[in-house]
């Protein structure tokens, strides 16, 4: 594989739930790293809340007060992207997900950031494609994508769009191992990458499951827990996620491909028109009496 570039200096845009431990992460494996948003209460609000998680697993014995706090004097926030830009050798982008946002940072980063510089874009669901077009270095484009919670899941999807070279390919996995990610490399982009996919995929048997009559909600997260060693059912997880997010998502695979077969389930839909979103609303596909 071709040679990766060092990476000394990481940038990541966006400090919401995302962006604020990929940061984190990143510090804590010694690379310079700063954190850009462009609200500064947002920033507030991530740097408290590293604090107090990173102050926990050092209470719990996960890392020593020190390797914390070297984490987080190589760490810091500023709402100045061009400052903040000037000598990253990387990018992370993980600012709310929507096209113009994103293209508009781009576009903005291409302008200020050192020529090598590669710029990753964390989205779920947009291809680095989309995004690649608003700069003048779309060979150096790529996604990055993380799961949540970044600072716990371990793989990192990184999706080659059709213009990306090599080396930013083998920057960017080299970036991964770095982080102590496991990487997961994907040849070409497609709706969900692969770990979203074979999340659906279960989901959708689920359903299909359940619709047909042929086992319970329970029995079916039963079957995925106890027989295939799953954390959670998929029923579980949807009512974790939301299923107004499980919906939202599924409609907006079925606005990208076109095909029926990426509509929501009728099942899905009627409990998400009758505003049942799971834990978040006391009820989904189980009720939660403590809601
Ligand atoms: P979030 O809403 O928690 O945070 C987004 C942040 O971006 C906010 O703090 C906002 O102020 C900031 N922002 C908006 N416009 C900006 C701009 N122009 N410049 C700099 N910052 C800007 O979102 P999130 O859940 O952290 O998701 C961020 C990205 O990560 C999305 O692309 C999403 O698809 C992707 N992602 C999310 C998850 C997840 O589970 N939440 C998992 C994997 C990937």
């Amino acid at each position: 594989m071709t040679a990766p570039h060092d990476v000394n200096r990481l940038l990541v845009v966006g400090s919401g739930a995302m962006g604020s431990q990929i940061g984190m992460v990143a510090a804590l494996a010694g690379i310079d790293t700063t954190i850009q948003d462009v609200s500064a209460e947002a920033l507030e609000r991530a740097e408290a809340q590293l604090r107090e998680r990173i102050g926990s697993s050092v209470a719990k014995g996960r890392r020593t007060q020190e390797e914390a706090e070297a984490a987080f004097r190589r760490l810091s926030f500023s709402t100045d992207l061009e400052a903040a830009a000037a000598d990253a050798d990387y990018v992370i982008e993980a600012a709310t997900e929507r096209l113009d946002i994103k293209r508009q940072i781009f576009e903005l980063l291409d302008a200020v950031t050192p020529a090598h510089a590669i710029l990753a874009t964390n989205s779920s669901t947009l291809g680095s494609s989309s995004v690649a077009d608003a700069t003048d270095r779309p060979d150096r484009v790529c996604n990055l994508h993380f799961f949540n919670p970044a600072l716990v899941m371990r793989a990192v999807e990184i999706v080659r769009n059709p213009e990306t070279s090599d080396k930013t390919i083998a920057t960017s996995v080299a970036l991964a191992e770095r982080l102590g990610k496991r990487p997961v490399l994907l040849n070409r982009e497609i709706p969900g990458f692969v770990a979203n996919r074979l999340m659906g995929a279960v989901r959708d048997e689920a359903l299909r499951l359940y619709s047909d009559g042929i086992a319970s909600v329970e029995d079916i997260d039963t079957a995925a827990k106890d027989a295939l060693g799953y954390p959670m059912g998929p029923f579980e997880l949807m009512d974790l996620v939301g299923l107004d997010v499980s919906y939202l998502i599924r409609q907006a695979t079925y606005e990208q491909t076109g095909d029926p077969a990426d509509l929501p389930h009728p099942a899905l839909v009627a409990l998400y028109e009758q505003g049942h979103y799971g834990r978040k609303t006391g009820k989904g596909w189980y009720e939660y009496a403590d809601q």
